[in-house]
Parts: structure tokens; C-alpha cells; sequence
């Protein structure tokens, strides 16, 4: 038996850390093969080729992890849309695309489980008990190499999926997401909700989703004070401030009529520069494991990367303006184009 040179998820983190693209749901809207609302990625059962490509753009961009595109994949949402009976295909479907793609490159196979949008209900606990454990187990049997739970707004939902994720014995990340207040729906604040999520076992905790860098920002040192575990952040590449510190909460004055969210936060978007910025920031607090969510481009993941002091494949097409006709400096462009260049 060889044995296997691939480092995990921990290795990688200690080595100096790991970048995990996330964002998939946003990307797939705006490309046409995910719809705004309910958001469940059927994607993956009608069109593969589009999410084993993005996984691919990610990769190369600077991804060390494949995340299965299995948000919003579990019962409840397919119960929302009618179509329970496809849950486990399109469960495994999502997993064998992204295994394919993590094999091709080296990087990290990762299940992905997320907030259940039932747990306001105590009623509703054994059930998604049950969803957590049937998506953990189809993880596992599809060669998960580590399992992320994420935006979760209820600790006490991320603490039983922690529990569960972590009878697979594979390393687990959970991250929280906080909305306008800092503190979870049930009424935890920053600091004692990653340390409960620690104590329970996970292996990296943190924040996603919801806040851009910004706002999520002044959480981290809070958080890397709390705990001494492993500390993930991946925000939404938005610019939400702190009167408007969500990307849900962000109001247009151009377009007075038009939320925003999800699908008109266009002239909200972080530069490649400002992501970058935050991952500098962020890193220099001591968080290795970065990435961005919704609203994530390859741009923004190459830009996080590159800020990591690390070479992606897409690092060889990183910008260089010198030999831009009008603004480049090159010694052969022609002086009259750079001349012009103020007048363009
Ligand atoms: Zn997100």
C-alpha cells in the first residue's frame, strides 16, 4: 500500500493555512441553473458539467478544498419544492463531482451541511437530527475528507451538527453566521458561541456568509481571543458597513424600490483588492482558514490566495499592466498611446 501524500485539512492549516471557495448558490444564479428563492442546487443533477467546472475555476484559482454543492441540498428544501424523492442522488451526485475534481488536483474532498431552517421549532429537533445524520452518512460513503457545517444563526443547531459531523472522525469546521446583532437567534454572543462550538469537539469555527469584510472583520479578534483552536472566515465579497452591516440589510439609493438581496447586489461588490485586504488582516490575526461566500468570484479567491503569500495556477494570469498599451511602462509602447492615457 502506498501511502498517501496529500496533506489533510489540519496539516494544511499548520503548514500555514487553507483557502475554501464557497459562494457556489450565488454563482449558479447568476449563470441560470439556480433559482433565486428557494436556492436548492438541482444544478447538480441537471447540468454537472457547470458545477464540476466552477469546482475547477476555484481550484484554480487558489482552492484547497472542493466543497460538495449540497447546500441547501437536505430534506427540508427538498420538501419545499416537492422533490424529496431526488435527495440522496442529487446528495451524491453533488459529492462524486467534487470527489472527481479534488482527485484530479490534490486538493480536499469536503461534505457540506448548513442551517436546516427549522430549528425556531422544538417540535421539529428529531428530524433535523435526522437530516444532519443521513447527509453526514452519505458524505462519509462518497469519501469525504472532512465535513463543513455552515450558516448556521442558531448555536444550538451548529452544536448537534458538530456532534454528528464529528462521529464520522473526520476533521470538522463550523461556522455561524451573525446577522445585524452580535449574537446568535438564541441568544449567544461571539466569544461563548465558538467556545462552545470548541468544547464540542469541532476542529475549525468561525464565521460565514452574511456580513462582507467590513463587518466581519471586527468579530475575528474576538474570536481568535476565545478560542485556540483552528479559526475560519469567509465573508461575502460586500461592501456592508456598520449601519448596514449584513448583505441582506443593504439598501440601494439608486434603485430605492429594489432589495438588493440576492439578486441586485451588484454595484455592492468588493474589489479583488479589498478581499485581499481583508485576508491580510484577517491572517494577521492568526485566521488560516479564509475563503468567501456568496457572491465569491475566482478573482476574489485568487485575490485571498495571493494575500496568503501563496502561488495559485491562476497567479500566472494575475494582472500586469506594464505592457498595457496607454498605461503600461513597457520601453517599446508607443509614447503618443501613453500620452493619451489621461484623455481615455
Ligand atoms: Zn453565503
Amino acid at each position: 500500500m502506498m501511502s498517501d501524500p496529500k496533506p489533510g485539512l489540519l496539516e494544511r492549516l499548520e503548514q500555514g493555512g487553507a483557502v475554501c471557495a464557497e459562494g457556489y448558490l450565488f454563482e449558479c444564479e447568476r449563470r441560470g441553473y439556480v433559482q433565486a428563492g428557494a436556492f436548492v442546487p438541482e444544478v447538480v443533477l441537471d447540468h454537472p458539467e457547470v458545477v464540476r467546472s466552477l469546482h475547477r475555476e476555484f481550484v484554480h484559482a487558489g482552492s484547497d478544498i472542493v466543497e460538495a454543492f449540497t447546500y441547501y441540498g437536505h430534506r427540508e428544501k427538498l420538501r419545499l419544492i416537492g422533490k424529496e424523492d431526488i435527495l440522496e442522488p442529487l446528495n451524491r451526485n453533488a459529492l462524486a463531482i467534487a470527489r472527481e475534481v479534488a482527485e484530479e488536483s490534490g486538493t480536499l474532498l469536503a461534505g457540506n451541511l448548513c442551517n436546516t431552517n427549522l430549528w425556531a421549532d422544538p417540535e421539529a429537533r428529531e428530524s433535523v437530527r435526522a437530516m444532519f445524520t443521513e447527509q453526514v452518512g452519505w458524505a462519509v460513503e462518497e469519501g469525504a475528507e472532512l465535513l463543513i457545517g455552515e450558516t448556521f444563526s442558531y448555536l444550538e443547531e451548529a452544536l448537534l451538527c458538530v456532534e454528528i459531523m464529528r462521529d464520522s472522525g473526520l476533521p470538522t469546521v463550523v461556522t455561524l453566521v451573525f446577522h445585524q446583532e452580535d449574537a446568535t437567534r438564541d441568544g449567544y454572543g461571539v466569544a461563548e458561541s465558538m467556545r462552545r462550538l470548541e468544547q464540542a469537539g469541532a476542529d475549525v469555527v468561525g464565521v460565514n456568509c452574511a456580513r462582507g469584510p467590513a463587518t466581519t472583520l471586527p468579530l475575528l479578534r474576538t474570536i481568535r481571543d476565545a478560542v485556540s483552536c483552528e479559526v475560519a472566515a469567509l465573508p461575502v465579497p460586500y461592501r456592508t458597513t456598520a449601519e448596514q452591516p449584513t448583505m441582506q440589510s443593504l439598501h440601494d439609493p439608486r434603485s430605492p424600490d429594489v432589495r438588493p438581496f440576492p439578486t441586485a447586489l451588484d454595484p455592492f461588490t468588493c474589489t479583488r483588492y479589498e478581499m485581499a485586504d481583508f485576508a491580510r488582516q484577517a491572517y494577521a490575526l492568526g485566521v488560516r482558514y479564509l475563503g468567501v461566500c456568496c457572491g465569491a468570484g475566482p478573482h476574489h479567491i485568487r485575490a485571498v490566495a495571493e494575500a496568503m503569500g501563496r502561488w495559485t495556477p491562476a497567479s500566472a494570469y494575475s494582472p500586469d499592466m506594464s505592457k498595457h498599451a496607454y498605461l503600461g511602462t513597457d520601453p517599446t509602447l508607443k509614447a503618443g498611446n501613453q500620452q493619451y492615457a489621461g484623455r481615455l
